[in-house]
């Protein structure tokens, strides 16, 4: 009962954040300040209402995708992305209840997912977003030689450097691969910097699970998406929503798929 208490405040505080993420993912690949000025139309500049700020209702039922002033369409993205922050928060509390590690993993929910839009829209994965991520994990991993603290986190520092080792050093090899064969950029260095901040958070493992899940989903989907759209070969699809979606079910589920590998190659009973 109290778990359901919690994943519906969990939703609700996604609900606004997720408002707030929507301003994250419009101002910093811009260089804007994220705290002022406060919102306004981009097209006719007048200001977001308080009662036009309330997430998915306001919408939905009063603004209706329209700008109350020029009758803009507003994007549908805004109103999902505080939906998907929403529910993602919710099946998080879900999973790691009242725990510290719930706080934690909101915070990198949210990160993941203004990291993925911003990609989508910008191909880039901003260091403002990226940078502070890593430095909170690492953190959070030297916490652990406080002995208290070990209660509540379990990666130690070394357990992060692994997880920075295995996550980034594939893409590191295959971007550099890939220049040299090339002589183009194929990988960002913000994927390979997203992956040491999802290494250090999340510990060797997962990262190799992170990786093996965001390239599976991604060359199908990139493949699906060039065959579809007979897109050029040379065409870039970020690789970051897919890196983002690898983390968080390695972060959610990671320890039982392991578990039940290890189960399946009867390794453990
Ligand atoms: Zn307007």
């Amino acid at each position: 009962m109290m778990l359901y208490v919690l994943a519906g405040c969990c939703f609700v505080f996604g609900l606004v954040l997720g408002s707030f993420l929507n301003v994250v993912i419009y101002r910093v690949p811009r260089d804007l300040s994220i705290v002022t000025p406060p919102s306004a139309c981009p097209k006719c500049s007048r200001p977001i209402r308080a009662w036009e700020n309330i997430p998915l209702i306001s919408y939905f039922l009063i603004l209706r995708g329209r700008c109350a002033g020029c009758g803009t369409r507003i994007s549908i993205q805004y109103p999902l992305v505080e939906f998907v922050t929403g529910a993602l928060f919710a099946v998080v509390a879900l999973r790691f209840g009242l725990s510290f590690e719930t706080i934690v993993y909101l915070v990198y929910t949210a990160m993941l997912i203004a990291l993925s839009v911003i990609d989508l829209q910008t191909k880039l994965l901003p260091n403002v977003i990226v940078l502070p991520g890593l430095l909170g994990a690492c953190l959070l991993s030297f916490g652990t030689l406080y002995p208290p603290f070990q209660q509540y986190w379990s990666i130690t520092p070394a357990g992060a450097f692994l997880g920075i080792v295995v996550g980034g050093v594939p893409l590191l090899l295959l971007s550099w691969g890939y220049l040299k064969l090339t002589g183009r950029e194929g990988m960002g260095g913000g994927d390979i910097k997203l992956m040491f901040f999802t290494g250090a958070l999340l510990g060797p493992v997962n990262a190799f699970l992170t990786l093996f899940i965001g390239s599976l989903t991604g060359s199908v989907i990139g493949i699906t998406y060039m065959k579809m759209k007979k897109a050029e070969r040379h065409v870039q699809i970020p690789f970051g929503p897919f890196l983002s979606f690898g983390a968080w079910i390695a972060m959610m589920f990671g320890h039982d798929m392991i578990q039940w590998y290890l189960a399946y190659m009867g390794l453990v009973h």
